[in-house]
């Protein structure tokens, strides 16, 4: 689709697995330098050598400016600068809404929603000298679109994003910077795979393609958010989700 992404550096967040993973492992096929940040940097390095092609992987904590701006000042140090940032490190814990604590509401909101304002404002000076900025945030279906029982948290910082994304946008855009946001279906990962063969079945079968999506299909929607040809586009999103949220029920499926 697109060469020029060849020789700019991302940072991937939460690329030590799952879509960060995938997210990476695209950009790299396209021709990019990575840098993968996570908070287990012996995680991080090991994504980044499976990945290979130069592929670097750091110790990093969305939820800690500090973590965020030493990662950031190593990225640059190894690989000269940041043009695209993969805000993408998130977590979704289930806890019902009757008996979910404080405790889990905030950490889920700290990495989530207050780790993309972390990661974004961090990146910031970095973003600005590049003639290529770009922001990429992984929200999700859950919160904006969709609801699933445990996840009125998870849903909230998901939806958020998109909140923050809609001001950033305007506020960066001076600098040339575009900001935009992925909102995945189900995804298949480590973490999805865990939900167990009953979960994943059940969700393909909701699904009008019939299977649930892979790391790479998220990663090639980021790609184009990134991409030069994309540079006129900025605070929207792109759902990736097999057309999962279309169907008005399940009769609607079953008769297609
Ligand atoms: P995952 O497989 O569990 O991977 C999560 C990644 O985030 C790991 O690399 C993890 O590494 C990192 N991470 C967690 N907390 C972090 C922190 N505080 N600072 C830095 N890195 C952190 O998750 P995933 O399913 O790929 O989800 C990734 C993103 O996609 C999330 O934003 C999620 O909301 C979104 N999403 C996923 C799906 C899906 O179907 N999987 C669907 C919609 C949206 P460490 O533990 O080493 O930090």
């Amino acid at each position: 689709m697109t060469q020029s992404l060849t020789g700019r550096v991302v940072v991937v967040t939460g690329g030590s697995k799952g879509i960060g993973r995938g997210i990476a492992q695209v950009f790299a096929e396209a021709g990019a330098k990575v840098a993968i940040l996570a908070r287990h940097a012996d995680q991080a390095a090991a994504a980044a050598a499976a990945i290979g092609q130069g592929v670097i992987g750091l110790a990093g904590d969305v939820t800690s400016a500090a973590s965020l701006r030493a990662g950031y000042a190593e990225v640059v140090r190894r690989l000269g600068t940041i043009d695209v940032l993969c805000a993408n490190a998130g977590i979704f814990p289930q806890a019902r809404l009757e008996e979910m604590t404080e405790a889990q509401w905030d950490e889920v909101s700290a990495t989530n929603l207050k780790g993309t304002f972390l990661s974004v404002q961090a990146a910031i000076p970095y973003l600005k000298r590049s003639d290529q900025g770009r922001i990429i945030i992984t929200s999700s279906i859950t919160g904006p679109v969709t609801g699933y029982p445990g996840w009125t948290h998870y849903g909230a910082t998901k939806a958020g994003q998109l909140g923050f994304m809609r001001t950033a946008c305007i506020e960066l855009a001076k600098y040339g910077i575009t900001v935009n946001a992925v909102m995945p279906g189900n995804i298949i990962t480590e973490g999805l795979a865990g939900m167990g063969a009953e979960y994943q079945a059940s969700m393909a079968a909701s699904i009008p393609l019939k299977r649930l999506g892979t790391v790479a299909d998220i990663g090639h929607a980021a790609l184009y958010f990134a991409s030069k040809e994309a540079g006129y586009v900025t605070g929207q999103t792109i759902v990736v989700d097999g057309g999962q949220i279309l169907p008005e029920s399940l009769e609607a499926l079953a008769q297609a």
